[in-house]
């Protein structure tokens, strides 16, 4: 929704009808500040089955919106509000409630706008996109909204409607990846727990993984042995964290390689022959973590690999929303849980997409690569 630029403040209503109570969110909700819109601002209850999401844009500053919200001459609201700077989010009315945000669309959507005001250089950022996505993600769930660009909708494309917002601005390739990485209809096999990796080699995964486990710990391994040429990187990434018939393939090529016995299972000396065989050929990567803020050479090492992958354009060696992006992207496409964040997974995952395209090239034309192709499209699970 767009308003005018400048509303006067508006202060509180000592006289309003009193708001209906609002319900505790389910525990899966991110943190929410109630801030109850004017009661003549919006209906009580609703007169259909809510299945959309509607999503806006201020066109003026949070406290504007807030305020207009809260001014019972507006007859204008929204259920949330999301801050640019810190991706606080606010609640107006509740889901409960038919909010005055999109017209047609009211009676079977939740709105929420993002506050985004480019008179005032307040761009969406991506504390904004994270805080939102999550939101939505919470809402899908509640409700058993597909999280589609069918569903998910822009006020410019609700049916009827003579508003633009989002503009062009809006970034939603990026908000529909943050929320389907975080959706409800999608299997989340990764582990969000700290790695548990061999002390001091922060690279390879603390030993004790076998057949059939699914976590971090086994994403670690798997692109530990693809940049070693054991696994295909193809593979890794599409291999949901789970070690299958493939990663127990590889395991037992690995011990065979370097002596040690093979039992597919990893165990104490195939983690010691794991660190020596990736000692022995270093990757030119930075070692440490990175992380939104950093600035150095590290990060501008890790910009230009993204880079040489396609996944950014410019090495500036700032640790900013761009670089938070590019790593992000190149998460998903890795089969890792998007954090934005450069760590020990992302570190191995480039590493192994970094070898020498001669190497892989070696290994695809080995006959055993026919089999696993052959075996990956008839497995469910294949690694
Ligand atoms: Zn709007």
């Amino acid at each position: 929704m767009r308003w005018v630029a400048v509303i006067p403040m508006v202060l509180a209503f000592a006289l309003l009808a009193p708001s209906p109570a609002l319900a505790a969110p389910p525990p899966y909700y991110p943190p929410i500040e109630y801030v109850p819109a004017a009661r003549a601002n919006y209906d009580a209850g609703r007169t259909q089955a809510i299945r959309a999401i509607v999503i806006h844009e201020t066109d003026g500053t949070w406290l504007s919106a807030a305020n207009w919200f809260q001014n019972r001459n507006s007859k204008v609201s929204a259920h949330y509000l999301v801050r640019a700077w810190d991706g606080g989010i606010m609640q107006f009315v509740a889901e409960g409630d038919t909010a005055y945000h999109a017209r047609a669309a009211n009676p079977w959507s939740i709105g929420i706008e993002h506050e985004y005001d480019p008179r005032h250089a307040i761009p969406h950022t991506i504390a904004q996109y994270r805080a939102s996505a999550q939101l939505v993600c919470a809402i899908a769930k509640r409700y058993g909204i597909p999280t589609d660009r069918a569903h998910i909708i822009g006020h410019n494309e609700v049916p009827g409607t003579d508003h633009s917002d989002p503009g062009p601005t809006w970034n939603w390739t990026y908000y529909m990846q943050l929320v389907n990485a975080c959706s409800w209809q999608r299997p989340q096999p990764v582990a969000r727990a700290a790695l548990r990796t061999v002390p001091g080699q922060g690279y390879v995964p603390a030993a004790g993984l076998e057949f059939d486990n699914v976590s971090d710990e086994v994403l670690l391994l798997q692109w530990d042995l693809a940049y070693l040429g054991f696994m295909e990187p193809d593979d890794v990434a599409a291999g949901g964290s789970r070690f299958g018939p493939l990663t127990e393939e590889a395991v037992t090529a690995f011990q065979d390689a370097k002596g040690v016995p093979s039992t597919g299972a990893y165990g104490d000396l195939t983690a010691a022959a794991l660190v020596k065989a990736i000692l022995a050929a270093p990757g030119d990567l930075p070692i440490r973590d990175l992380a939104v803020g950093a600035e150095s050479d590290d990060v501008a090492r890790l910009q230009s690999i993204l880079q040489r992958l396609g996944y950014m354009d410019l090495v500036t060696g700032y640790y900013g929303e761009i670089t938070a992006d590019a790593v992000s992207n190149f998460q998903q496409d890795s089969g890792i849980y998007q954090t934005g964040v450069y760590g020990a997974l992302t570190r191995m995952a480039l590493a192994a997409r970094m070898r020498p395209t001669l190497a892989r090239e070696e290994i695809v034309i080995e006959e055993v690569a026919l089999t696993r192709v052959a075996f990956v499209a008839f497995s469910i699970y294949p690694y």
